[in-house]
């Protein structure tokens, strides 16, 4: 069922606290659209407040990252994809491009992460996207190829890919609907060539999305959703983005 919606998702990546969170939450509780599956992606600390607070509501919580390693024991920091499982989560973002930037993530880890993420049933969401230069000398399908490469060899029947050009994340800055169109036409051919032609495929945009431009976005040919992140941090502008999404 879900995989027939457009998936509107929140970042909400290191900002929030648990009195913030609960108004924030409170007043998102009620949004609800037929059209949509809704997610919102918290910190770790604040999975499980996110998810008690969520109960009977449309909205599933997820997590921005997870382990590389898949056992428990001695990785200082770490949080494996058991634990955000446990603590409620029903998907993990992979790869945004701030860990991609200041992680130094590359697909061999976040193949570790995907695989980690579905062996304890959570979703993972692969985000890809190019920066300015790249786009500028025109390499922005060969560097999001590369980074789906990633799936290679994955078995399963079902994935979710957000393309979010770095240039547009929180800068206010969208890619043109021409941009997005033929990524994601690109994202839907190329997933069909690595994974087979029997794969179920999200693929959302991210990069800017705020209440005035989604409507105009989730319309978009092969647009199955929105990556959401300083909007969602709005109920109001986030409630207004979800009210956007639509049968496909
Ligand atoms: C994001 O962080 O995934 C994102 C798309 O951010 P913003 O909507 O603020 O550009």
């Amino acid at each position: 069922m879900i995989w027939h919606k457009q998936w509107i998702f929140g970042n909400w990546k290191m900002n929030g606290n648990q009195a913030e969170n609960a108004a924030l939450l409170q007043a998102l509780r009620s949004v609800s659209n037929n059209n949509a599956h809704i997610g919102i992606a918290a910190p770790f600390p604040y999975l499980s407040q996110a998810v008690d607070l969520l109960k009977n509501s449309q909205i599933v919580i997820g997590s921005q990252d997870c382990s590389q390693f898949a056992e428990k024991g001695a990785y200082t920091g770490e949080v494996s994809a058991t634990m955000i499982k446990d603590c409620g989560a029903k998907f993990v973002l992979i790869g945004h491009s701030e860990r991609r930037t200041y992680f130094n993530e590359q697909n061999q880890i976040l193949r570790k992460k995907i695989d980690n993420a579905l062996a304890c049933d959570l979703i993972p969401i692969l985000c890809v996207g190019e920066t300015l230069a790249q786009r500028q000398a025109g390499q922005e399908t060969a560097v999001v190829g590369e980074q789906l490469a990633v799936l290679q060899g994955l078995s399963v029947n079902h994935i979710a890919v957000a393309y979010e050009p770095v240039w547009a994340i929180g800068t206010g800055e969208v890619a043109t609907g021409e941009q997005i169109a033929a990524m994601h036409a690109f994202l839907h051919k190329e997933i069909l060539s690595i994974m087979g032609e029997n794969v179920t495929i999200r693929t959302l945009y991210g990069g800017s999305v705020n209440a005035n431009n989604a409507a105009e976005i989730l319309s978009i040919d092969k647009v199955n959703g929105a990556l959401v992140g300083g909007a969602s941090l709005k109920a109001e502008a986030f409630s207004a983005i979800i009210a956007n999404a639509q049968t496909e």
